[in-house]
């Protein structure tokens, strides 16, 4: 995959597809991982491939919740790691907030493989914003200890942190999953998830949805955290941002 050229129509999806292989062969994500992410490239078609003004106002949003946040936290699975690890990381330097690995499948290799492939990321993180150098060094990455569960979730996706997941008022989650951004905003929650699919059950029910690539919403994310972020808009109105997305997506052959 080296040898393809920058130029190339679909780069950025490669690339993508590259990560996502590579973690997949290091152990970090779940069979299932590359499906989710086939359904997800489905979706991008219909955006052609470009982050959409509802996306952006989302990400505005977004950023403003989170910046209000008492306990801010973000909460990230395999495919996450892989395709924006050290954004995420980024994000939660100016923030000043955990990262939380919360898987699906959760085995203790893939727990491994992940919690230390965002320590390596770290690096990665500096290299690309030197700035935030030190914020990098001390973001706190939780996921080894849960000491706590999500209430009305089954199985071993419902542990978490105390001082992560479940002591949080806001959460962002990429690529989450229907039932648990369910549970979460059952906790009272503000609940920020980034998914390709405006008819997913996590797009429907999470409180902001960023209908958008993970990989090309995550620096437009952090860019506006780094501006410092407007006020949150008490009125926003997820399903009509929701609409305003599936509207794109119906008009991409005009
Ligand atoms: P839900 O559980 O919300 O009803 P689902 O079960 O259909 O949805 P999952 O299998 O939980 O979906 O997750 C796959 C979804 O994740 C894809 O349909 C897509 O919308 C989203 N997704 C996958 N890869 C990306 C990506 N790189 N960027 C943004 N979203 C993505
Ligand atoms: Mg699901």
């Amino acid at each position: 995959m080296g040898d393809v050229p920058e130029t190339h129509p679909r780069y950025a999806s490669l690339m993508a597809r590259k990560r996502l292989t590579e973690a997949a062969a290091a152990g970090m994500l779940a069979e299932s991982a590359l499906i989710a992410h086939g359904r997800g490239e489905a979706f991008d078609y219909l955006l052609g491939e470009a982050t959409c003004e509802a996306a952006r106002k989302a990400i505005v949003e977004v950023a403003a919740r989170l910046e209000a946040a008492e306990k801010a936290v973000i909460s990230v699975n395999g495919n996450t790691v892989a395709l924006a690890g050290p954004q995420m990381l980024a994000c939660a330097a100016i923030l000043d907030c955990p990262v939380e690995v919360n898987i699906y499948y959760r085995t203790p290799e893939r727990m491994e493989a992940l919690l230390s492939a965002l320590e390596l990321q770290r690096e990665e993180a500096v290299a690309l914003y030197p700035t935030l150098a030190q914020e990098i060094a001390k973001v706190p990455i939780l996921g080894a200890e849960p000491d706590g569960r999500i209430p009305n979730l089954d199985g071993p996706r419902a542990k978490c942190h105390s001082d992560g997941i479940l002591g949080a008022d806001v959460v962002l989650v990429p690529l989450e999953d229907g039932d648990r951004c369910g549970a979460l905003i059952e906790m009272g929650k503000t609940v920020c998830v980034i998914d390709l699919n405006p008819l997913s059950r996590t797009a429907i029910t999470a409180s902001v949805t960023i209908v958008d690539e993970l990989t090309r919403c995550a620096p437009l994310l952090l860019n506006e955290l780094i501006d410092g972020a407007k006020d949150s808009d008490v009125e926003w109105n997820n399903e009509e941002n929701l609409r305003e997305v599936v509207t794109v997506m119906l008009g991409i052959l005009d």
